[in-house]
């Protein structure tokens, strides 16, 4: 893990010793931010790659007008963020009786009254971006 500070025009370096992964996830954290995932890259052009990212991160559709997720890049768990005042929650009840809640409601991710940044959520890779 390697961690950088952008100064404030955004700018950054950051140093990190590539092992066996196999991705690269970037986040971005801040104040009063949500964890976004801003971009999940598998390789690098060169040694020293310039690299962009747009806070939060450009989402991509597919042909079918569905966001995919910067990292399993797919379309079927993803949930549109929808910020509510009162945020529903979905009660699931197992078949072994246990009672899970999840924020997914109607299709869209329920995200309480702090209004994010983030705008999608994978349910998969359990990232928001
Ligand atoms: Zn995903």
């Amino acid at each position: 893990m390697a961690k950088t500070l952008t100064d404030d025009k955004g700018n950054f370096t950051i140093t990190f010793t590539p092992k066996n992964e196999k991705s690269f996830d970037f986040y971005c954290t801040g104040l009063g931010i949500d964890t976004l995932l801003l971009s999940s890259v598998t390789t690098f052009e060169s040694d020293t790659p310039e690299m962009t990212f747009y806070v939060p991160g450009q989402h991509q559709r597919n042909s079918f007008s569905k966001t995919i997720c910067p990292k399993c890049k797919r379309t079927d768990k993803v949930y549109k963020i929808e910020y509510e005042d009162a945020p529903v929650m979905t009660r699931q009840i197992s078949k072994s009786g246990d009672t899970t809640y999840s924020p997914i409601y109607k299709g869209t991710y329920q995200e309480s009254c702090i209004v994010g940044l983030a705008r999608f959520y994978c349910n998969r890779d359990k990232v928001k971006f």
